[in-house]
Order: structure tokens, then sequence, then C-alpha cells
């Protein structure tokens, strides 16, 4: 089905609230697994329903958001979705104390009650009043971050405009593109120490009501971490420090060689060529034309996939007026379809939508039949090996976006990529730190922060600037206030994309071929799970990083 044609009705709470009392009371009071079973599937009807339904709703208002009657849609979803929560939770609660559990474990799978049981843990009637205040402060960063209205040769940009000139070969306009960046969020630091103030605080609060010691307990919980825990972490980013942070030293020091400048600075960090970093080639329909010959030499399975995506007009990527910005992929269950959402600008994040979105989007293509429904996803850092993987997978095939300058794509990718894992890394350990003391200072945070910019990426000289030399860079993380403990998932998906990368380097077929059974898997095993039965090495097992360093 084309996504113009994909019919909307709005889901009522009300009667997805009715379902889901009388399914659970059904489940509760079973005879059988067949039974209670049965209740589930029913309920996964009315929420693949509720969820196709709200999803329409807010990809038909980030294209056009001057739409009222979706305007208006999205925002009935956004206002029920803690209700559906709430009752999901119920749900995954009946479920794991079932008295039938052995033998539902056996249809459903041992993986699908370990995410029940983390499900029930993460939360409860108590902590919703905090769920709400979290959110109001949430969208109040990024609010705040949004409004943002720099004035900069003679026009108004928004921070992600202001990025685009800190890799432009002309190294004066880095530095006042970069110090435009510092000054709006030195004039802004207060109110941002003021919001991730309330915010730990609360997550704090909320840990210790449910139980837990502090937020860094709760935090793994809420990520569903069902494989690994704070021990093997912290060890990953001990060998992060020990092996690749001199690794990526000694490759900065390269780059700024190539670059021609002998005294590196913080703003020199966002180029890679003299001349500039490559752009994209050729106008959208061709970008779009030339990833259909990129997908379909790749593999069959991928030919197939871009040919349905094509097909079902489930890209939206041209900048419009009234469209939102940023870009995601999305699924829309009940169609069976996956959708993306761009906004083309001419740079190399054109092709990332091409090649990161679309490994979520093949993810989602493949798993779209399997069963049950809540392991067709695996966790944050198993969904990023699709993308990140499908980046390096789609190398060969550079030449058709960036024609002479694809040997310089590749190496910026495999560059840039080594270089994100220790700052990655700095912003978990920044997490671990924050939430275990949680009553340090605005002050004490910047403090800790610029104690790990010394530890995790030494080669960084912000030249005096105040905001970035007293520790402030992390305000400007939207993660670390939105999403906490979401970070190290992109540093460990790194290392395993870098480990097929190296593999593809030798034997490119074998490559793809364990790339894709591990895609075919969905969320049926841990990400542990995945990257050994694909023949990889954990990023948790000391040494992991002499694979990928040579
Ligand atoms: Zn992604």
């Amino acid at each position: 089905m084309k996504f113009p044609d994909m019919p909307y009705q709005r889901a009522d709470v009300g009667a997805v609230v009715d379902t889901y009392n009388a399914e659970i009371a059904r489940m509760r009071s079973a005879s059988d697994a067949d039974a209670v079973a049965a209740c589930y599937d029913k309920l996964t009807d009315a929420y693949v329903e509720w969820s196709t339904m709200a999803s329409l709703a807010s990809t038909r208002n980030s294209i056009d958001t001057t739409d009222p009657f979706y305007k208006e849609e999205n925002a009935y979803y956004d206002e029920n979705a803690p209700v559906v929560e709430e009752l999901r939770n119920r749900m995954w609660r009946a479920l794991t104390e079932s008295p039938h559990r052995t033998a539902l474990e056996q249809r459903l799978g041992t993986l699908f009650f370990v995410n029940a049981d983390l499900a029930v843990r993460g939360m409860n009637e108590q902590a919703v009043p905090f769920m709400q205040q979290i959110n109001k402060l949430s969208t109040r960063y990024g609010d705040l971050i949004a409004s943002a209205q720099i004035e900069f040769d003679g026009k108004q940009l928004n921070l992600p405009g202001l990025g685009y000139y800190m890799q432009l070969p002309d190294r004066a306009t880095r530095k006042r593109a970069f110090e435009a960046k510092s000054q709006w969020f030195a004039r802004n630091t207060d109110e941002l120490d003021d919001i991730y103030d309330q915010l730990v605080k609360l997550r704090t609060d909320m840990a210790h009501t449910l139980g837990y010691q502090d937020f860094v307990e709760l935090g793994y919980v809420l990520m569903g971490r069902n494989c690994y825990d704070a021990t093997a972490v912290d060890g990953f980013r001990r060998q992060v420090k020990r092996d690749l942070v001199p690794y990526v030293a000694a490759l900065q020091q390269r780059r700024a060689e190539r670059i021609g400048i002998s005294d590196p600075k913080a703003y020199d960090a966002g180029l890679y060529f003299k001349q500039g970093n490559p752009t994209p080639i050729g106008t959208p329909d061709e970008i779009f034309d030339n990833g259909g010959v990129m997908y379909g030499k790749l593999s069959e399975a991928t030919r197939e996939f871009y040919d349905f995506m094509r097909g079902g007009e489930l890209f939206d990527c041209l900048t419009k007026p009234g469209k939102r910005g940023g870009g995601y992929c999305t699924t829309f269950p009940k169609y069976g379809t996956p959708f993306i959402f761009a906004n083309f600008n001419g740079t190399t994040g054109d092709i990332d939508v091409l090649t990161h979105e679309c490994g979520h989007a093949l993810a989602a293509y493949l798993s779209r039949d399997m069963y049950p429904y809540d392991l067709r996803h695996p966790t944050m850092e198993s969904c990023e090996i699709h993308s990140m993987g499908m980046e390096f997978f789609t190398a060969p095939y550079m030449d058709l976006f960036f024609g002479d300058r694809a040997d310089d794509f590749r190496t910026m990718q495999q560059e840039s990529a080594l270089v994100f894992i220790p700052y990655g890394t700095m912003v978990d350990e920044y997490q671990h730190i924050i939430y275990s003391n949680p009553s340090l200072t605005p002050k004490e945070r910047k403090a800790a922060w610029l104690d790990l910019e010394r530890q995790y990426r030494p080669w960084l000289d912000f030249d005096g600037d105040a905001f970035y030399g007293s520790g402030g860079w992390w305000q400007q993380q939207m993660h670390i206030y939105e999403v906490p403990f979401y970070y190290i998932d992109y540093c460990l998906a790194q290392h395993v994309a870098l480990q097929f990368n190296a593999l593809r380097l030798k034997d490119a077929s074998d490559a793809w071929q364990r790339y894709l059974a591990l895609v075919r898997k969905g969320g049926s095993k841990t990400f542990v799970e995945l990257v050994g039965e694909a023949g990889l090495q954990s990023p948790f097992v000391d040494g992991a990083f002499g694979l990928i360093l040579g």
C-alpha cells in the first residue's frame, strides 16, 4: 500500500482501555497457556492499531505542520500515550505473574519474558507523576535548543544551520561559527543547568520511590538492558581509554597535517580535507535513482526492499515549507511498512538517509511478520548495528554519490566512526558520575565533564573559549537531558559495525550474509547473542579493540 493511500482513523483510547481491561482480566483467570497467548494476541492487535494510527498522525503532522487536522490528531496521541503505556505495563505484569509462565515461555520465548520482567520493574503507577514532570522538562530543553536564533553572516541560523559553517575549509569562518555557538550556550547555560538539575533530582527521586539505590540502576532497566550491566560497560570504557584514545589522538594529528594546520583547535575538528569535505552530487531524484542502483547491486534482499520503499512512496526527504526539521525512520505496523522522513540539504547527511536510515528500515521490513510482535525489534544498541552496519556495507557504492571524491568519503567515514567512540563513551561515563552523585552542583558537574575531556579527548584544544573551557560541552547533547544512558548504545554498535567492515574488506559476501542473518533475527536474541552468532566479538571482551584497529 502506498503511503498517501494508507487509511487513517483515530484509534479511540476509550476502546483501547476497554480491550485491555477485558483481556487482562481474561489473562489472569485463563485456564491454560493457549488462552493467555490468545489474550496477548488480541492486545497486540489493539496496540498495532493504536501505534499505526499514532505514527501516521505524527508523520503526516511532521510533513505538513500547517495542516490543522493531523496537528490535532497528533496532540491526541501525545496526550493519551501515558494511558496506553500504563495499560501495557499492566499487561506485562499479568504475563509475568501468570501461573502458566513456563508453558508461555516455550511459546513466546524466554527473552520475551526477560524483557517483560524489565518492563514491569521499570514502571508502576507511582512513577507516573515523576514521568510527567520529566517529560515537561525534556520538552523545555528541546524547545530552548530549537528556539536558538543566531545571527551569522547576515542570516538568522538555528544550531544545526550553524554546524554547516564549522566544517568549511576557511578556518576563520569555522572559528566564528564555533564562537557564535559557544556564546549562545554561554547566554543560556544557567537555564540549561537549572533544567538538568531538576531532571537529575526527579529521576533520582523516582528511582528511590521505585526501590532502587539510584537512577543508574533504574536507567539500565528503562533502557531494557537484558544482557549486560554497568560493570561490563565500565570495562568497555576502560578499553576505550587504554586502547582507542591514543590511536585516535594519532589519527587527529594526521588529519591536522592533511588539512595543513599545525596547531589544531576544537573548531578544526569537523574538517577532513583541505579542499573541504566531500559533498553529494546530483539532484534528489538522481540520488534516489542511484540508491536503486546501489541496493540492486548489494543483494537481492536489498533490491526487493528498496523497490518496496520507493513503490510505496515510503520516503519523504525533500525540504518543503511547513515541514518539520530533522529526520527519522518510523513504521506503520498495521500496513507492514517502514517510513523514512528527512530534509535533504546537500550535505553528506543526505546520503546517510539512504544508508543509515535505510538500515533501520530494512530491519523493520524484514521483521514485519515476526511473532511475537514484541520481539521484532532488539534493544537500541542492536538496532544501531542495522543502521551503522549498512553505512559500511554501502561504502563500495559511494562513487555513485561522491564521484571522484568517493575515496575521501570512505576515509572520512572510517575516521569519524573511530573518533566518535571516545566522545560517546565520555557521554556515558558522565551520566554514571552524575546519577551516582545526584547532589553535585552545576559547577561541580561541569568540572566532572572537563576532567573527562582530558581523559577521552586530550587532543581537543578549546582555544581559550570560556564556555567549552569550563566544561559546558555536554549541554548541547540532547540525549543527556532526554534519554539518559542511551548513548553507549551507539558506541557498542559502532564497534560491531567496524568489525563488520573489517570482515567486509576481507570477504564481502561472507560479511554481508552474516549481517543479513543478524538483521533477520530482529529482537529474538540479545545484543551479546546477536554479535556472537554473527561470529563477531563482544565489545565487552578485553582486547576487543585489537580487532578494529588492526
Ligand atoms: Zn540510527
